[in-house]
């Protein structure tokens, strides 16, 4: 953004005390991030952003936002004061989105937000200037913050909206207005919040709230929980998944260490992502729907989205001693994560005589429910999938209770807390050449010493 400061007390309905026409071209809260030309915005955290605006002009802030009545407001530097710097962030955003005025494709969902949100800005950006969220800036500030980013050349703006309670996308919705709205799924994220997944799927759909009536709402068909709700939206509208009666669905799909590829019905494209599993598929079918919305042939979107680049991917390959690959995740678990993550390792192809390994290691912070959430794991394992399972942990027992009757106990391994040493000699003699191996656990479980000692 490029304002002076006159214009940004106008567009907040106040006025600035002096230094009118000093150009604004950032907004920081952060008083440590303050440079030249940025406003500083006091946000109430963990301790009041008022008392850091004297830092932040020290920093190089050019002026500050000041809530009205707040105790000693400075009068020797450029205030503008406002009922709530919060509201006036996302005030200001709204006046600079206007005045830019770009096609706003706004991204809602309960995970691959962030996935489609680059790959979508990638389809697109081959033919427009775009600009998009950067790393997962979704929420409440993070939306207008990506506003205010944004050049004053940009044609279509890609957000990522996220939220965590009824009534956030509502109000994100009517600030970005958007011209064409995604939901890429519905999954159980907050649902200790929410009690229902249909109470999430409605506060999802509040993304299209303030859908433009001449806009394009796109969404997973596959989930039943929103077809039913998208049957109340008048707009133009089209589906993505795997089913056949989805607008676009995948008809083939193929993962492999470090990529996967899929077809579509009606085109004789091949599509490849630089990711693996299914769930990232969808992702890109979402983000094909978006592409063909504004006319992007699918050769086009096709290229975009092999080579875009995810942002930073926690699913790492790793090389071993002996062994194929290892697949690096021992940085957090919990059930959700473990599912996706075993499920992507599972659709990766392996070599001739090749058998996928998992090490679980427990998850740890999850209360009451711990025992019984270890053993509803069981459901997502599947020893012609998962060949061989080393559990590591106490928790984890809960798990090997679930799998006895369904893994040979061949391929069952449990380790308690203090034999890591005893598992590793284990994996090392276990671990063939066309192997690949997965490690999983919370980070207080200390995978990592596993890998150190496997690569
Ligand atoms: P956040 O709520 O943290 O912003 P997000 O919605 O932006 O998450 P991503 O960062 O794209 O989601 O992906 C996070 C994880 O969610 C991935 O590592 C993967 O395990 C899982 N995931 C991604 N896309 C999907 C999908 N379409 N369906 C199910 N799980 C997915
Ligand atoms: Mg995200």
């Amino acid at each position: 953004m490029k304002m002076q400061l006159a214009e940004i007390a106008k567009a907040l309905n106040s006025s600035v005390n002096m230094g009118e026409d000093k150009v604004i071209t950032s907004v920081v809260f952060d008083s440590r991030k303050a440079t030249p030309n940025s406003l500083f915005i006091p946000l109430a955290g963990v301790r009041d952003g008022h008392d850091f605006v004297s830092n932040a002009m020290a920093n190089g802030a050019e002026a500050t936002l000041w809530k009205k009545g707040h105790e000693g407001k400075p009068t020797d530097v450029p205030v503008i004061e406002v009922e709530d710097p919060l509201t006036a962030l996302q005030s200001l955003a709204k006046y600079y989105l206007g005045k830019v005025n770009p096609t706003v494709v706004g991204i809602t969902g309960s995970n691959g937000k962030t996935t489609t949100k680059d790959m979508v800005a990638a389809v697109l950006a081959k033919r427009f200037n775009v600009h998009k969220t950067q790393a997962n800036f979704n929420n409440e500030i993070g939306v207008p913050v990506t506003i205010l980013e944004m050049k004053p050349s940009t044609e279509i703006l890609v957000l990522e909206m996220g939220m965590d309670r009824p009534g956030q996308l509502h109000h994100l919705s009517e600030l970005v207005r958007p011209d064409v709205c995604v939901i890429t799924m519905i999954g159980e994220a907050h649902i200790e919040f929410f009690g229902t997944r249909d109470k999430i799927a409605d506060a999802k759909m509040e993304i299209t709230d303030f859908l433009k009536e001449d806009g394009k709402f796109i969404y997973n068909g596959d989930e039943p929980l929103l077809e039913e709700r998208a049957a109340k939206i008048k707009q133009d509208k089209s589906t993505f998944g795997f089913r056949e009666e989805d607008t676009v669905f995948a008809t083939t799909f193929r993962s492999y260490m470090h990529h996967a590829t899929f077809e579509i019905n009606d085109s004789e494209q091949q599509f490849k992502i630089p990711m693996i599993g299914k769930h990232n598929v969808s992702n890109a079918l979402a983000a094909i729907s978006v592409g063909r919305h504004f006319g992007e042939n699918d050769e086009q979107i096709a290229q975009a989205l092999a080579n875009f680049t995810p942002t930073a991917n926690r699913m790492q390959w790793k090389k071993g001693d002996v062994g194929e690959a290892i697949m690096d995740d021992v940085y957090n678990s919990n059930p959700t994560a473990v599912k996706a993550v075993t499920t992507s390792f599972g659709q990766v192809m392996v070599q001739d005589g090749g058998r996928r390994i998992a090490v679980l290691g427990d998850m740890l912070e999850l209360g009451d429910e711990s025992a019984e959430l270890h053993a509803s794991l069981a459901n997502a394992l599947d020893p012609a999938i998962i060949n061989e399972l080393y559990l590591y942990g106490p928790e984890m027992k809960n798990l090997y209770d679930a799998l006895v009757d369904k893994y040979p106990a061949a391929n069952l391994h449990y380790y308690p807390q203090d034999e890591m040493n005893h598992m590793i000699d284990d994996l090392k003699n276990d671990i063939k050449p066309a192997d690949i191996v997965m490690l999983k656990g919370s980070h207080g479980m200390h995978l990592e010493k596993v890998l150190d000692r496997l690569m």
